[in-house]
């Protein structure tokens, strides 16, 4: 097929979160080929006028659980910290079905892309019996929705029955749990930069897999030169977890199982101590901070600017939408730069500063060098803002606004080139239908554990 090479120029923006770009973007075949100085007026085929928008690179939410979206503001869980809050979500997630996972990864994808997000990962990692395509059942949604994703592979396979956590009704055998991301692998894991899908592997945390599990991640991870993920460093409970099942902290755990020779993510990061940011930053980790998630179960405040000063790739995500219970990436941004401000102060952490986390943090905690940024030859993921509403009447700076104000929907957003927003709506994409259907869905779920 002829492939079409249009150039279109994004044209004189309100505001762009970029150097040198006052004139615009120059966007083909999917990159970013040119930024335009001010007054400049570079070849073109297509015009859009910006002089209404403020331009962003599009949001990267680094981690995830879609199908908590079925299970929002549950009554039996608002309450809790996170031990006791998951005790009373296992039961109720135990009865997910295959349709459901479908219906919430749609749901919180298209939350994600109104909200300016252009990739994400997600970490699904209850698998009840007849569950074997719920992954398949998520590249089917991103392909639907085009978004750029990273799916993990989740996992549980230490059963309270053994010291862990979970009942056994949600975990799996590591043999099976293998077999499965070496299929979805094989299947769907594009390696090259800008591609769409990516598959990791994500044995879900210290307390819900055994060690041997996390032993042959690392093995599966270098054989295939895939990303790992888990939850580290969350609560203090974690930290005593640890310490009295295996006699170390979380990082020193992952750490004797090899995690730190390999590319790898973690999730929350909240109680990491000075001489493990160290250890993160030689071993090239990130950590994906979850302020609104650390807030809601009352975690703790992540030491994301000292982390950071270590060498540690910091990026933001919104985490399972029943610990949020959102998936607002813009809105994540905003508490982002509130909570770390109420940490070190609010000439310590800027709104550009939670916006290059968002951004340029979660591409470098993704290993994806080619998203994140508005610069030449990067991918042309973008997210445009109007700055109409309400509550950015009388702002200043329209940068500052986005953040300060609280920007929540996305007016356009572009991935790989391609619209995937406009006019504040999803292209061809029944919003109405998905959340009918999820709605329904989500009262089964819920119902089912109370009859
Ligand atoms: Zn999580």
């Amino acid at each position: 097929m002829e492939s079409v090479m249009t150039r279109l120029w994004i044209a004189n923006p309100l505001a762009v979160f970029a150097e040198n770009a006052e004139g615009g973007i120059v966007i083909e075949d999917g990159r970013i080929k040119s930024l335009v100085q001010r007054g400049d007026r570079p070849p073109h085929d297509e015009i859009f006028d910006a002089s209404a928008h403020v331009v962003i690179p599009g949001l990267i939410n680094t981690h995830h659980h879609m199908y908590q979206t079925l299970t929002r503001a549950m009554t039996g869980a608002y309450s809790h910290e996170l031990f006791d809050w998951l005790k009373a979500l296992y039961p109720v997630w135990a009865g997910l079905t295959p349709e459901m996972v479908s219906a919430a990864s749609e749901l919180a994808m298209a939350e994600l892309l109104l909200s300016g997000c252009t990739t994400t990962t997600d970490h699904h990692y209850v698998f009840p019996s007849g569950h074997e395509d719920a992954i398949d059942r998520q590249v089917e949604a991103a392909t639907c929705l085009g978004i750029r994703v990273i799916l993990t592979r989740g996992c549980m396979s230490l059963s309270e029955d053994d010291g862990g956590l979970p009942p056994a009704s949600v975990c799996q055998s590591e043999e099976h749990i293998l077999n499965d991301c070496e299929r979805l692998i094989s299947a769907y894991h594009d390696p090259n930069p800008f591609a769409m899908t990516q598959i990791a592997f994500a044995p879900c945390s210290p307390f819900s897999v055994t060690t041997q599990l996390m032993r042959d991640a690392v093995t599966l991870a270098k054989r295939h030169r895939i990303l790992l993920h888990t939850h580290l460093a969350e609560t203090e409970d974690e930290n005593q977890f640890c310490l009295d099942t295996f006699g170390a902290r979380p990082l020193a755990y992952v750490g004797e199982c090899g995690w730190l020779d390999v590319p790898a993510w973690y999730a929350h990061g909240v109680h990491f101590a000075a001489d493990e940011w160290q250890l993160l930053a030689a071993a090239k980790a990130g950590v994906a901070s979850c302020s609104c998630s650390n807030m809601y179960l009352a975690s703790g405040i992540c030491p994301v600017c000292e982390m950071e000063n270590a060498g540690v790739a910091i990026g933001l995500g919104v985490d399972g939408s029943a610990s949020n219970d959102g998936s607002n990436m813009i809105q994540e941004v905003r508490q982002a730069m509130l909570l770390q401000r109420l940490r070190y102060g609010a000439a310590r952490v800027s709104w550009a500063d939670a916006l290059r986390w968002g951004t340029a943090g979660s591409a470098a905690v993704l290993h994806r060098p080619e998203l994140g940024r508005l610069a030449p030859n990067l991918a042309a993921d973008l997210a445009l803002f109007k700055l109409d509403e309400l509550q950015f009447s009388g702002a200043q700076d329209p940068l500052a606004a986005l953040i300060i104000c609280g920007a929540h929907r996305a007016d356009r957003v572009m991935v790989n080139g391609q619209w995937r927003v406009i006019d504040g709506d999803l292209v061809q994409f029944d919003l109405d239908r998905a959340r009918r259907t999820h709605q329904q869905l989500a009262r089964t779920l819920q119902t089912a554990i109370h009859s």
